[in-house]
């Protein structure tokens, strides 16, 4: 049994934290919505006051984030937990945050001597709850291996992508594919709908042919195809709308300076705003198919 810190128990924390109680480990939680905390308890953690009590002693330390600036507040903020991470512990960082931010806090934890890694995850709610997340980690070999059992706790593969902001790098790569699939998973079911067909049939037609992916199979977007997918219950509880537009806008910044043309990232990243200022931010990200189907 590990003594771990877990800090940030949102939709994604939450089920986190509560595997890791369900694997044996002593997890010591925190998170500024005393709700999240409530829940994670009943699943078997343990309460802490503050960000500070949580890593007490801590041997493991993961956080989950909403963005870098949260991350970076967290670890080296003026009231930071870092300088009283005890020695030997291992952090992990499991937000989705830009690499440069990803890089300064290893680096920082570096020069305390502790080793840190970046893992942010793939899976969704879902694969959080099930605890079949990918792990896409930046950082250190040794560290990887060290953090291992604990990730597997939680995950079901993990990928070691190269030193530390890899994981980033790698995780932005992703869900740039992932925010132009479910954009225009979204245009094609709403062009079918338009024009007749049932959206049920046509996106269990689809999920066995070309333009099958995650978004058809699992976080369908249109309400009623897939029942456990966020649109079926008013786009709640899945990956925030502004969490998607801020990691386009992370891999969008990526391709700027690598100098690399990503012209539909640019596009889903511009999709997404509107989508955010036509009231749906706090919504599941495939709500962005209300642009064109206004009352799905
Ligand atoms: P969320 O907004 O549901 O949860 C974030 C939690 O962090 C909230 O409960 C908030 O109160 C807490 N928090 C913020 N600042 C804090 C602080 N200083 N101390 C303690 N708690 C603090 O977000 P989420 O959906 O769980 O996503 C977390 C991260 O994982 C994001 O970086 C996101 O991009 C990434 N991610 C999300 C999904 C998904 O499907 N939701 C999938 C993959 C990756």
């Amino acid at each position: 049994m590990t003594r771990i810190a877990f800090i940030g128990l949102g939709n994604m924390g939450g089920p986190m934290a509560a595997n890791l109680a369900r694997a044996g480990h002593d997890v010591h939680v925190f998170d500024l919505v005393q709700a999240a905390i409530d829940a994670a308890v009943a699943a078997g953690a343990t309460a802490a006051g503050s960000a500070h009590e949580a890593v007490a002693d801590a041997e493991v330390v993961i956080s989950m984030l909403p963005a870098s600036r949260h991350v970076e507040g967290l670890y080296l903020g003026d009231d930071g937990i870092l300088p009283r991470i005890a020695e030997g512990a291992l952090l992990i960082d499991s937000s989705t945050i830009a690499p440069a931010s990803a890089r300064k806090v290893a680096e920082a934890a570096a020069a305390r001597g502790l080793a840190m890694l970046d893992a942010p995850v793939s899976g969704g709610v879902a694969g959080a709850t099930a605890g079949t997340l990918t792990f896409i980690v930046g950082g250190d070999a040794a560290a990887l291996e060290r953090a291992r059992p604990y990730l597997q706790a939680m995950g079901r593969n993990v990928f070691h992508v190269g030193g530390n902001g890899a994981g980033q790098v790698a995780k932005l790569c992703n869900n740039m594919a992932l925010g132009v699939i479910m954009a225009v998973t979204g245009e094609a079911i709403a062009l079918g709908v338009a024009n007749g067909l049932d959206p049920k049939v046509l996106s269990d037609m689809m999920a066995v042919s070309t333009g099958r992916s995650w978004a058809t199979e699992v976080c369908n977007p249109w309400p009623g195809v897939i029942e456990t997918a966020p649109a079926t219950r008013g786009y709640t509880g899945g990956f925030g709308n502004d969490l998607m537009l801020k990691d386009l806008g992370l891999a969008v910044e990526a391709a700027m300076q690598s100098g690399t043309p990503v012209p539909l990232g640019e596009l889903a990243r511009n999709l997404y705003a509107m989508n955010s200022k036509a009231g749906n931010g706090g919504l599941d990200f495939s709500s962005v198919v209300r642009l064109v189907a206004p009352k799905a």
